[in-house]
């Protein structure tokens, strides 16, 4: 045997799944057909430019992350929670008023906002929630079908929930479930997301550096069999044999070694500019408020608060498209427009710095919710991937979390668990992160 289980992927659900396995004493060998651990959370070093391929952020309120991640090693860097929107009259500054209270005043005076808008809101977003968790799977429907339900209108909807949503589901669409859109939208409201000092992959890479033995890079799984008492995991070159196998490997590549269905994803672009100067004088995302103009749905200069991915002095911006609606093959002159009306500055002399495009970026989740999918495949196979739970380094590690629960109950090492245990809350505490600097 070369392993007690063989963990074939090593983005975050694979590298969470065998962080428990060895911690429960077992040999685990873990394999990725990359070239570095992190699978989709991957950062690029390009000119002095930190560029991930995606614009993604880790927000230390998930429960997954705040519980597994030793968030200190990750010198995380906060922009304030606050939106920069858009309007049809001019720029609107949008922020949380509990972590930035000096905006509210021109909030008010924005009249962006009714108190029946609110109210509305804070019904549709509390709604199926029961001890925390968006329970009401069984009654969900589309984001947009659930919003007219509790008569969620106005500004407050098309200007700025929809947008961010949009942004975060990566589906303008507004068929994405509702139960999940809630779920987003907690967790935005939660703690603020920032980047590492080092790039998104240094939270991978710190996940794998605090595992007892390496991950094996550059091994491709071409098929996983059952051997009765064992499983083999054949290889482009090798054949490994283990007890148990846990296949956490990218949602469109499951179905080559598993019998269990494709997951349908949605894809990203996202671009990366280099600036002659700041396009903002504060921190912050921000994002078009004037309905499906596009193609950007959200844009942050990084170095405003992560001044590490780039060079000194210089600027850095990224932007994030959606392939939902327009094929992806918005030029990078019409983004450039978009982001000159967005930020209301020249974007002529932007320069790329970078460009990922990503069909396969995240799972769609459409209704009802189904995050709670089966873990055991077969007798010794087991499955894992955010594909299982939700399209989020949250969804993944807890992904991960299952898999490797249902390994030590079925080796015996740990007692069953009841039916419908949670290895962890599944929202997060609404109030600010301890670290979440705009806290203060
Ligand atoms: C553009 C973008 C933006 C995002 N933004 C956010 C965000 O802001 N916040 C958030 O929480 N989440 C975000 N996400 C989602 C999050 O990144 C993913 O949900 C999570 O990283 C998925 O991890 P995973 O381990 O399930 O899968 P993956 O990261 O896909 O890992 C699977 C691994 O399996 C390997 N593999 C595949 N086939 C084989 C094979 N045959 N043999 C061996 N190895 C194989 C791959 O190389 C890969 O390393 C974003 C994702 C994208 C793409």
């Amino acid at each position: 045997m070369d392993a007690d289980v063989i963990v074939i992927g090593a983005g975050v659900a694979g590298l969470r799944c065998a962080r428990v396995l060895e911690d429960a004493g077992l040999r685990v060998l873990t394999v990725d057909a990359g070239q570095s651990v992190g699978g989709r959370i991957r950062s690029s070093r390009i000119d002095g430019f930190i560029c991930d391929w995606g614009l993604m952020t880790v927000n230390p309120q998930m429960p997954a992350v705040h519980r597994w991640v030793d968030l200190s090693r990750l010198d995380l860097h906060f922009p304030l929670a606050a939106l920069l929107v858009r309007r049809t009259d001019g720029p609107q500054l949008f922020g949380d008023p509990r972590r930035v209270p000096r905006l509210l005043p021109s909030m008010v005076r924005s009249r962006m906002i009714s108190a029946a808008d609110l109210t509305a809101l804070a019904r549709w977003s509390s709604s199926g929630l029961v001890g925390g968790r968006v329970l009401d799977s069984d009654n969900d429907t589309t984001l947009l079908a659930s919003l007219d339900e509790f008569r969620v209108r106005g500004a407050l909807r098309e200007e700025l929930l929809l947008p961010v949503l949009s942004a975060m589901l990566a589906d303008s669409s507004g068929t994405t479930s509702a139960a999940y859109a809630k779920w987003v939208l907690h967790s935005i409201l939660a703690g603020t997301p920032g980047l590492p000092a080092g790039g998104m992959q240094a939270l991978p890479e710190l996940l794998a550096s605090q595992l007892r033995d390496p991950v094996r890079l550059e091994v491709h799984a071409s098929a996983v069999l059952e051997t009765g008492g064992g499983v083999e995991v054949q290889t482009w070159g090798d054949t490994l044999r283990a007890r148990k196998a846990v296949v956490a490997v990218s949602p469109e590549a499951v179905n080559q070694l598993l019998p269990v269905r494709r997951p349908r994803m949605q894809g990203v672009v996202t671009w990366w500019f280099r600036t002659p100067s700041a396009p903002f004088s504060l921190p912050v995302f921000a994002l078009d408020g004037r309905g499906p103009i596009g193609p950007v749905w959200t844009a942050v200069e990084v170095t405003s608060f992560a001044p590490s991915y780039a060079p000194p002095d210089s600027h850095l911006v990224a932007a994030k498209t959606l392939l939902d609606r327009f094929d992806g093959r918005a030029s990078v002159r019409v983004v450039r427009r978009h982001l000159a009306a967005i930020y209301g500055v020249p974007t002529d002399d932007w320069e790329v710095v970078a460009h990922f495009e990503l069909p396969n970026a995240v799972p769609t989740h459409r209704p009802p919710l189904s995050d709670r999918q089966q873990v055991r495949i077969w007798d010794d196979v087991y499955v894992a991937g955010d594909h299982r739970k939700t399209g989020s380094i949250h969804g993944a590690m807890v992904s991960g979390q299952r898999a490797a629960e249902a390994v030590l109950v079925d080796l015996g090492i740990i007692g069953a668990l009841p039916r419908r245990r949670r290895a962890l809350p599944e929202l997060y505490p609404l109030q600010p992160a301890a670290s979440d600097p705009a806290a203060t």
